[in-house]
């Protein structure tokens, strides 16, 4: 056969990926999470090569095979690169006007999140300055912040509201984290968090805080459609367990799926309610009690952790990661970006769980890609590189996924496509290009 007869029966692919010294599929997973050793398996394929036409991975195999059955329009080689699925970050509060960073210097020099809360600081702080802006200041604050989560390889996050604290202002929070999916080719998956803080007012009537949410913001934000999740701080001090289990209880019956912050900075019982109500995950678990996630595992609660969060904290205490995996629970790792833990970098997030809590690459890997997928309900769509998935890819300019944890702070990624798009080259660029859906 001919060159050219051979290239008329080749299929055509936009994109082609070929030569990859690894290619990272955590392949077989889209039903249910990687648990125990499984998220060890990254389902590795050297020589690796993937074909992308209309914004889906068409094929995914060896790259004599798949350029053999392929074309493409555009071919990137990743010769002595890896290439592995966009990251999904499950947990950030991406939406807030400010910054905190003369807070940080008190926290630096020994004030407690209590103290800063407490004084009207903290979330309460960011929650007036939130309440200030109009909301296409957050949604253009918000596009900044999507620009640098993809610079680092993150192409779908999960975003809470929760700087508003109250109906109207998380209405509009939750606005424009719609506008942001809509605008930013990352995916932003919506999630109502009114229960983030108590505000002032309330602050010696919690159950009418808690009332308020249940009767008006929960049946709000489900007749406007704009949060598919619904999260509660649950914490001492903040919301009780009777209180979280009355919010989500009501989320449920008006079909917003829960989520929890559990026992992040004390042993609080959070990890035992999570499996309770059936979240899909339970976040934070720092101080999480063995019988908490002895429940998670039976009840296949997701457990998202975020070193990033406690790092920022300046915290002693990591979760216990290592007990979580070998009890069977699901691990995924989120960045809990928000306004003050300005760590936009799932990479970091990555390092810091390998070394903080000894995650070897490979499990932290798991846990920011499908893991991260299955904590947001998009493991269908997202999470790893299989025929039939969006085509969020990333190129890291390294020859295997170890450097993943042993290079800090520094940005591997070179190459993101997001929905079928070549959208950052940095060999060619420094910025993002084709953000916007639409174009
Ligand atoms: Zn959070």
């Amino acid at each position: 056969m001919s060159k050219a007869q051979r290239s008329r029966t080749r299929e055509s692919a936009d994109i082609l990926i070929v030569n990859a010294e690894e290619l990272l599929t955590l392949a077989g997973s889209s039903q249910s999470p990687h648990i125990g050793k499984e998220m060890r398996e990254l389902g590795i394929i050297r020589d690796g090569a993937l074909a992308i036409r209309a914004g889906k991975i068409v094929a995914v195999g060896k790259t004599h095979d798949i350029t053999k059955a392929f074309r493409g329009e555009y071919v990137l080689s990743a010769k002595g690169k890896t290439v592995l699925p966009g990251f999904v970050d499950p947990h950030t509060h991406l939406v807030f006007a400010g910054s905190r960073e003369d807070e940080f210097q008190m926290k630096v020099e020994g004030a407690t999140f209590a103290e800063l809360l407490d004084s009207g600081g903290s979330i309460l702080k960011t929650a007036k300055e939130t309440k200030n802006a109009r909301m296409e200041k957050l949604v253009d604050l918000g596009l900044e912040r999507l620009d640098t989560m993809l610079a680092h390889g993150t192409t779908t996050v999960e975003a809470k509201s929760g700087y508003g604290l109250t109906t109207d202002d998380e209405l509009k929070i939750l606005k424009a984290t719609k506008r942001l999916n809509q605008l930013h080719c990352v995916g932003v998956v919506s999630c109502y968090m009114g229960a983030h803080a108590i505000p002032l007012e309330y602050r010696n009537s919690v159950d009418e805080y808690v009332q308020l949410i249940v009767e008006e913001g929960i049946p709000r934000v489900t007749d406007a459609e704009l949060a598919e999740f619904c999260d509660v701080f649950c914490e001492r001090g903040i919301f009780n367990l009777e209180q979280t289990k009355r919010i989500l209880t009501a989320a449920k019956n008006l079909k917003l799926k829960p989520k929890m912050h559990a026992d992040f900075m004390c042993a609080f019982g959070g990890a035992e309610v999570a499996a309770a109500v059936g979240t899909v995950s339970a976040d934070h678990l720092n101080y999480a009690s063995s019988s908490g996630i002895k429940a998670m595992a039976e009840k296949g609660v997701s457990a998202v952790l975020l070193p990033a969060a406690t790092f920022s904290q300046m915290m002693d205490k990591y979760a216990d990661a290592r007990r979580m995996i070998d009890s069977g629970v699901a691990v995924a790792l989120a960045s809990g970006f928000n306004s003050s833990l300005c760590l936009p970098n799932q990479q970091l997030s990555i390092a810091m769980a390998c070394h903080f809590m000894r995650l070897i690459p490979a499990e932290a890997i798991t846990a920011a890609t499908i893991n991260a997928a299955h904590a947001v309900c998009r493991a269908g769509e997202v999470g790893s590189l299989e025929a039939g998935k969006q085509a969020d890819v990333v190129i890291l300019n390294v020859p295997n996924h170890k450097f993943l944890g042993y290079s800090v702070g520094v940005n591997l990624v070179e190459k993101v496509i997001c929905d079928g798009r070549l959208v950052l080259d940095r060999e060619k660029q420094d910025e993002p290009v084709f953000l916007n859906k639409n174009e």
